[in-house]
């Protein structure tokens, strides 16, 4: 058995090493820090661990599954120092009721209908909900995400949608050894960002959700300002989810 303190030292030195080199890299590529959100992905980990990871000054967690998260969302309701949530799962329309209205940013929306049900809820509790549309950037097939030729298309019909704020789009990397393909994508998605905003004259897509922890460094290099880190931080995960 590792004790807490030893769990919480292992995620602060993990968190702080993941830190620097994001400020390290940053300056190189003459980019502010400051610009870039680290996302401490947690799913499949437990609320013990959550609160070990609060207590070492993280505070953006991100999760992939709606039961899990509204588990945890009710775990912390009545503690004092709660986590902001991030979903960054696939999401099913009838799960949606879970996330809202507890999720400060949800970088998953694939589809019209997914994007109207989260409206609907938005509209009953009266709130704005972020939200990030997700593009499959590579030509496998098993990877959730709208075509990067559907962006626009959905981009402006969320824009029509009044209790949704789209702040940018959301892309997985494909797991490969080689660079090149992984910094291809993340470079499609930036530059699907500008020709959003440029077609439909709008200059709110401002956010790219890419990088994990086998290329996040990448991503800094490809624009990222959102990067979703799980084994960097917490070590390899159990999947045996709950
Ligand atoms: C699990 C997951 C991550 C974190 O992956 P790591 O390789 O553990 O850093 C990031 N983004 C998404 C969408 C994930 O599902």
């Amino acid at each position: 058995m590792t004790s807490k303190e030893e769990i919480i030292s292992n995620i602060k030195f993990n968190y702080t090493k993941v830190r620097n080199e994001i400020i390290e890299k940053a300056q190189r590529e003459y980019r502010n820090p400051g610009e870039i959100t680290l996302i401490a992905v947690s799913k499949t980990f437990s609320t013990e661990i959550l609160e070990y990871a609060l207590e070492s000054g993280i505070r953006i967690f991100g999760e992939n599954y709606a039961q899990e998260v509204r588990d945890k969302i009710a775990f912390f309701e009545d503690k004092p120092v709660k986590p902001h949530w991030h979903f960054i799962g696939h999401l099913q329309t009838n799960k949606v009721k879970y996330l809202i209205p507890y999720i400060k940013l949800i970088h998953t929306v694939d589809s019209f209908e997914l994007a109207s049900e989260i409206n609907k809820r938005a509209e009953q509790y009266n709130l704005i909900q972020n939200i990030l549309i997700q593009v499959n950037t590579s030509s496998e097939e098993t990877k959730y995400g709208i075509l990067p030729e559907d962006a626009i298309n959905l981009s402006q019909s969320v824009l029509s949608l009044h209790n949704l704020n789209l702040i940018g789009l959301m892309t997985i990397g494909t797991f490969s050894t080689d660079e090149s393909v992984i910094r291809e994508e993340f470079s499609m998605l930036r530059n699907l960002r500008y020709e959003v905003n440029n077609k439909l004259g709008i200059e709110k897509l401002t956010e790219l959700s890419m990088g994990m922890s086998n290329d996040y460094l990448i991503a800094i290099e490809e624009g990222s300002t959102i990067l979703r880190v799980g084994t960097a931080i917490f070590g390899e995960r159990n999947y045996s989810k709950t």
